[in-house]
């Protein structure tokens, strides 16, 4: 372009030169035809000069035209060029108004075809320009631009919308400068504009999605490609407690709850590496320390190589939800008016224990009760006292089981249900019918008024009577109606027999109490003899109930009683008292026995402070603890070994001599027995009943006295009445004796005969 139009000027200038040549020849000529005579002879020479002066201008403008250009000059024009190819590149439009020309305005062929015109179709005025605004922005926009160009300073920098050739709406950002003359006056506005549309587009995105990352009440985290917490959001701190500070730069590893396995994480990291995702409820830990329960969702964010860039996790607080599960749960399982287990619940608490006790062998029992005549309360005196009533009763009922082993429910009305797993006799269960009768016997008072109320209950023994839930409901069931059926204020059990015997038992139990708080209990003692000299060396006591009526009750007859009743301790101490005194009588009358055994049962075994009572008996007497030998039960000790040991090495530190009853009947194992800090073996006497035909027996009683010898343990033999078995435990060298061939047991006077005259002999 440039080349060309320096070529026209060329071209002009010579056309301009011929033209004045001619204009020259012309006047020369119109001169020559005066005279004629002289000009004829310069035509021809005039024709020479012309042409060779235009060789002498095309020789001229000819190097003057392939004459580089000045560098400065080329320079300038490749900068315009480039200025150019990158307003091209960079997509930029140029708009350039020529302010001298009031409406002209130059808009490029980018700023048009950004547009979808060429610039033809575009045109080149304000108007052009302005028609193609959006509408509702056209007359501010257009203000603004004048403004500007009154006012005049810094640039122009403008966003507006104009329609594309397509219909659309582009965004378009035209910045600009204006133009002064040296006077000051505005000459030129121009500037630059750009489709901004996409750009927009991602900041709108972006901006929305900064919006829902702010106000979403869902929990946001980020973590960078090494774990470390890079993000949260508002909605993170609310529920976890965190500030940004606290978390940033840290690992989510310090929300850990602990209530996950290492199984669990690795599932989760597995998930996440196979597919980018990870969604499920995760159990996390508050600033407080309280435990969130979270439903969350993990991705990864991988970049343009497909490496994990990010990662971003989000999740809901299902705290209320969990709350609202277990408030159903609660309701599904519970009576809202006491807060007891329902039926429901006790369905499946009955169920675990039925299969606990079958398991073990064991027996506990159902107890249903029911208010009588409650009705009456409630048509009476309306139902808010009856409910009051109810509320009463099972805090009460509550106070008295035993927590450890029964449980309480309501299963409608004024029904409740008492499971025990630890009283499976119709003894004990009597006993806790009995205190469950008397407690809603105590009258109550609900609002200022004096209420009273009795109870039946009806007691099903399970597995013994039933051995499904629904038998035991139903025995405990037609027990109760046998109970209302005898006058209520009363219990039943399921079989006739037992409400029997439990009753039996029960006056027996009441009787026994009023013995031991009346001397009706005396104590009879046994001599034992070393069986190699025939000597007395010590005695077992043991108890006897001086019966108003019946006389002389033995200890096998009321021993299990007192156990089921509760008054074994009881009855123990006293024993244990009574023989301590008369062995201190004895010892004050020089008489100089060995031992005197007291039995404890499995209860007083298993009680904590037994080392502590035998210790104060002891000083309380003025006995010394090598006189005292206690007896347990192997299968006393069995019961619990473990207890039993510990217990049994508290009382040998006493001082005291121990002895395992009984022994042989209990199946302990040897390892126990050696380990066990006991002094003395009792063989059982049905080892000893049959000897010495029986070649069983016989094995056995070797083989007790050899394992005693090798352990250390002396042994004594049991149950001897004749004078064949005290030879052959002789001939065995049995260290010790007792039996009826040496000795029944006899009151304590008698005794004292005995030790006498055993003493007066040699
Ligand atoms: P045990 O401790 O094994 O006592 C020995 C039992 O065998 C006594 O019965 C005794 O009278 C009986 N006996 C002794 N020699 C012979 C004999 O030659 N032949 C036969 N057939 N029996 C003999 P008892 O006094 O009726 O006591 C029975 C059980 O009652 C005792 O067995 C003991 O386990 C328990 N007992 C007795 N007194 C007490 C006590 O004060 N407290 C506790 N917890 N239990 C006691
Ligand atoms: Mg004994
Ligand atoms: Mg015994």
């Amino acid at each position: 372009m440039q080349y060309k139009r320096s070529l026209l000027k060329y071209i002009l200038v010579y056309a301009a030169l011929v033209l004045s040549g001619f204009l020259g020849y012309s006047i020369c000529f119109t001169l020559a035809t005066h005279n004629a005579q002289q000009n004829t002879a310069v035509l021809p020479s005039n024709w020479l000069l012309l042409a060779g002066l235009s060789i002498v201008y095309w020789f001229v403008a000819w190097r003057s035209y392939n004459k580089p250009q000045p560098k400065a000059q080329a320079d300038a024009q490749a900068d315009l060029e480039r200025l150019k190819l990158a307003l091209i590149v960079a997509n930029q439009g140029l708009w350039d108004w020529d302010l001298t020309k009031q409406y002209d305005i130059y808009f490029s062929s980018t700023y048009c075809n950004n547009l979808g015109y060429s610039q033809a179709e575009f045109g080149s005025s304000l108007q052009d320009w302005k028609n193609r605004l959006l509408p509702e922005e056209r007359e501010l926009l257009l203000s603004n631009a004048m403004r500007f160009m009154h006012e005049g300073d810094g640039d122009y920098d403008s966003t507006y919308r104009m329609q594309h050739k397509n219909g659309s709406y582009r965004w378009i950002r035209s910045r600009g400068s204006l133009i002064k003359d040296a006077t000051g006056t505005p000459i030129r506005f121009i500037g630059i504009a750009h489709d901004i549309t996409e750009q927009r587009g991602t900041e709108e995105r972006l901006k929305q999605a900064r919006a829902v990352f702010e106000s979403t009440h869902e929990g946001v985290l980020i973590t960078d490609s090494k774990n470390t917490i890079v993000h949260i959001n508002p909605a993170f701190s609310h529920i976890t407690g965190y500030t940004a500070e606290e978390v940033l730069g840290k690992t989510p590893s310090m929300f850990k709850s602990g209530r996950h396995s290492r199984d669990f994480y690795k599932a989760l990291w597995n998930s996440l590496k196979t597919t980018d995702e990870w969604s499920g409820e995760i159990w996390n830990r508050r600033k407080s320390g309280e435990i969130l329960p979270q439903y969350q969702t993990i991705r990864l964010i991988r970049d343009e190589n497909g490496l994990v860039s990010h990662n971003v996790a989000v999740f809901s607080d299902i705290s209320l939800l969990k709350d609202s599960q277990s408030e159903l749960n609660y309701l599904a399982h519970y009576d809202p008016l006491t807060g007891l287990a329902n039926r429901t619940q006790l369905y499946e608490r009955l169920n675990i224990t039925l299969q606990t006790l079958t398991n073990e062998g064991k027996n506990g029992s159902a107890f249903l009760i029911d208010l009588d005549h409650f009705k009456s309360i409630n048509e009476s005196l309306g139902h808010s006292v009856g409910d009051q009533v109810l509320q009463a009763i099972a805090e009460r009922i509550n106070a008295i089981i035993d927590q450890k082993h029964c449980t309480l429910s309501r299963i409608g009305g004024d029904e409740f249900v008492v499971i025990c797993q630890d009283t499976g006799t119709p003894a004990e269960a009597a006993l806790v019918a009995q205190a469950l009768i008397k407690a809603s016997k105590q009258p109550f008072i609900i609002e200022n008024k004096e209420l009273f109320i009795s109870a039946s209950v009806g007691i099903c023994l399970f597995p013994r009577s039933a051995k499904s839930v629904e038998d035991i409901m139903r025995n405990a069931d037609s027990a109760l109606s046998k109970a209302k059926a005898s006058g209520r204020d009363t219990f039943a059990f399921y079989s006739s027999e037992m409400t029997e015997q439990a009753f039996q038992r029960i006056s027996i139990g009441s009787e026994l109490r009023a013995a031991l708080e009346t001397q009706g209990l005396m104590l009879y003692y046994q001599p034992v003899y070393a069986m190699g000299g025939l000597t007395l060396v010590g005695c077992e006591a043991l108890v006897r109930w001086n019966h108003p009526e019946r006389g002389l009750v033995s200890p096998g007859e009321f021993i299990p009683i007192a156990e089921e009743i509760g008054l074994i301790s009881a009855i123990d101490e006293w024993v244990l008292q009574r023989a301590c005194e008369q062995m201190h009588q004895w010892q004050k009358q020089s008489i100089q026995l060995g031992f005197v055994a007291v039995n404890l049962s499995s209860r007083s075994l298993s009680k904590k402070e037994l080392a502590t009572t035998v210790a104060d008996t002891l000083k309380r007497s003025g006995v010394k603890p090598q006189y005292l030998e206690l007896e347990v039960t192997e299968s006393a000790v069995m019961e619990d070994p473990d207890r039993a040991d510990a217990t049994l090495k508290e009382l040998r530190a006493l001082g005291v001599r121990l002895a395992i009853d009984d022994f042989g009947t209990g199946y302990s194992s040897l390892s126990r027995l050696k380990s066990l800090p006991v002094h003395k073996l009792k063989i059982d006497q049905s080892f000893i009943r049959n000897l010495p035909s029986d070649s069983e027996d016989s094995a056995i009683v070797r083989a007790i006295l050899m394992l005693g010898k090798s352990i250390g343990l002396e042994v004594q033999a049991e149950g001897i009445e004749t004078a064949e078995q005290m030879h052959f435990l002789q001939e065995l060298d049995c260290p010790l004796g007792q039996g009826y061939w040496f000795g029944r047991p006899m009151p304590a006077h008698d005794f004292s005969k005995l030790i006498n005259s055993n003493f007066q002999q040699p």
